[in-house]
């Protein structure tokens, strides 16, 4: 029996017996699972087109297929939230490609450099997820793309949707010299058991998972749902941690550890108790309150761990260590040894942006200098692996050649930006193109600033690209001008930290796009000039 938990009412709770859909969303996914989406894009809309797909597919179950309308070229962000659906959408659809752990074989690589340039128009942009994205899809070739995908072993099964989204990793594990534990493995193994399993294709909401033995801890465990983090016990035995609850968005909260010791071969078993508790316990009958954070804020990390051990795992776990503090950058950017010698060269585009033609490009440099591995990571970055010590600096120099950098500028190695209003249907503003002038601006402002500073740029009040835990977090919204015309702008979130604390939104700090650049100059030479020796922009701000 589960401890007696006061358990609110109403909450739309399985396991309190609500089943009847209390929302649109939840009715939805009642009347059809989402993966079944699948046979009906291949055998019918494929063949029938865009005007024929069924809108509870087009704007609902699709997205279990990592397949989501983009935004008609030119509506201006005042539009966003006026205008229906399907005046805001194209024709077109935006398909992520799950990269599960970042981790890329050559083949894989060139298959979907080959698809953007043949499907998508060229476009490719790394995600915040270690996925890409593609854009210009059309839904005829759809099937094609997924059985060139499925031919090398990748796929988009649910990359979007109520759903197990992609399981983040360290793009470094079992090949970075100081790694605590290589999570391969048992990531590999969640993966296979469960995604795409009718078991979990009906969640509450979108469901993120993080497993590393970095010591970067570069997969940010602190805004996961479920984490598991390479630790060392008392005994010397390697396993991981366990962070539940973690997400930012409105009503932003970290992950709380459980206290726990979770062994190796014990991971997938974890992990299904903890998305089954999610699934039977989650909030379903509002969708702001539906992540698995509000669950874990009601009943607090003793609770959850108790519910874990005594209902659904039907044992104890032990008490483990916490994991140890993070380095300042957790990123994989430069050139570090491999524990085998060899070396690995992590670079920067800018803010994921690259193309179908850049990723052929990265995989005949990833062949020629390494072993072909590519590897993703959660900051719109990229790594080449298994590269010989005498050819890094070879390969430093091909890469500077298109544009990038393995010894980038703070302002390129630590800004990101969302997708934005080029393709997003709920983006108000630019992010890509902005993130990047100011990017060049500021290198050419600041040339000799190189103390950590991350600039998160999100189109929109979600969080895609996490603004509440970056040091300048740059929130899209219209804003008026010294003219008192609307606007594109930005509100302001400073010094938020992982783990630490969300950015303070000071009331009233916003900028217009036109003048962020001098904004940003303005708040980095401040702080440049006051910082004392090691405080962060977050203790200084
Ligand atoms: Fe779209 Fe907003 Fe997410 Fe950016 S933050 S990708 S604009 S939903």
């Amino acid at each position: 029996m589960p401890p007696a938990i006061k358990r609110k009412k109403g909450e739309g709770q399985w396991a309190l017996g609500y089943r009847e859909p209390l929302n649109k969303n939840e009715e939805n996914k009642k009347n059809d699972d989402g993966l079944n989406v699948r046979r009906r894009i291949i055998d019918v809309y494929s063949k029938t087109g865009f005007d024929s797909i069924d809108p509870a597919d087009l704007r609902g179950r699709f997205r279990w297929m990592g397949l989501y309308t983009q935004r008609k070229p030119g509506i201006d962000g005042g539009k966003t939230g006026a205008l229906e659906d399907e005046e805001l959408e194209d024709r077109y659809f935006m398909m992520r490609v799950r990269i599960d752990g970042g981790q890329l074989s050559g083949p894989q690589l060139r298959t979907i450099a080959d698809i953007s340039t043949r499907y998508a128009r060229g476009s490719a942009d790394i995600t915040d997820r270690q996925n890409v994205q593609l854009h210009w899809v059309r839904i005829e070739d759809v099937p094609a793309i997924w059985e060139a995908l499925e031919a090398v072993g990748l796929h988009t099964t649910e990359a979007c949707g109520d759903v197990p989204r992609t399981i983040i990793g360290c793009p470094l594990a079992g090949i970075a010299a100081d790694e605590v534990i290589d999570a391969t493995a048992d990531l590999r193994e969640i993966h296979d058991r469960y995604i795409g399993s009718p078991e979990f294709s009906n969640l509450p909401r979108k469901y993120k998972t993080a497993l590393s033995g970095c010591t970067a801890h570069c997969t940010v465990h602190e805004i996961n749902d479920i984490a598991f983090v390479g630790v060392v016990n008392e005994a010397g035995e390697t396993g991981y941690a366990l962070f539940v609850g973690g997400g930012l968005s409105t009503n932003p909260m970290f992950a709380q550890s459980l206290g726990v010791f979770v062994k190796p071969e014990q991971t997938s078993e974890v992990w299904h108790a903890v998305t089954s508790i999610f699934r039977d316990y989650g909030y379903r009958r509002l969708r702001s309150r539906a992540r698995l954070k509000f669950l874990m804020k009601d009943w607090g990390a003793e609770k959850f761990r108790e519910v874990l051990e005594k209902e659904y795992l039907g044992y104890a776990l032990p008490d483990g260590p916490e994991p140890a503090a993070p380095r300042p950058r957790r990123d994989h950017v430069g050139i570090h040894p491999q524990k085998d010698g060899n070396f690995y060269v992590g670079f920067a585009p800018r803010v994921g942006r690259v193309s179908g033609e850049m990723l052929g490009v990265i995989g005949d440099l990833a062949d020629r200098y390494g072993s072909g591995r590519v590897r993703t990571t959660i900051e719109q970055k990229m790594v080449i692996l298994d590269v010989p010590e005498e050819n890094t600096e070879a390969l430093a120099d091909e890469l500077a050649k298109h544009d990038l950098q393995v010894r980038p500028s703070t302002f390129r190695r630590q800004t990101m930006a969302c997708t934005g209003i080029e393709y997003c249907k709920l983006a108000i503003v630019d992010t890509k193109q902005r993130a990047m002038d100011l990017i060049d601006e500021l290198e050419k402002r600041l040339p000799d600033f190189d103390q950590p500073l991350t600039i998160n740029v999100n189109g929109c009040p979600n969080a895609c690209a996490r603004i509440q835990v970056a040091d300048i977090g740059l929130k899209g919204q219209l804003v008026v001008d010294e003219n008192g015309d609307q606007v594109e702008g930005f509100q302001i979130h400073l010094g938020g930290q992982l783990g630490a604390s969300f950015g303070k939104k000071v009331r009233g700090l916003k900028t217009t796009s036109a003048g962020l650049t001098d904004y940003v100059e303005r708040v980095v030479r401040k702080f440049d000039a006051q910082r004392t020796e090691g405080e962060t922009f977050a203790e200084w701000v």
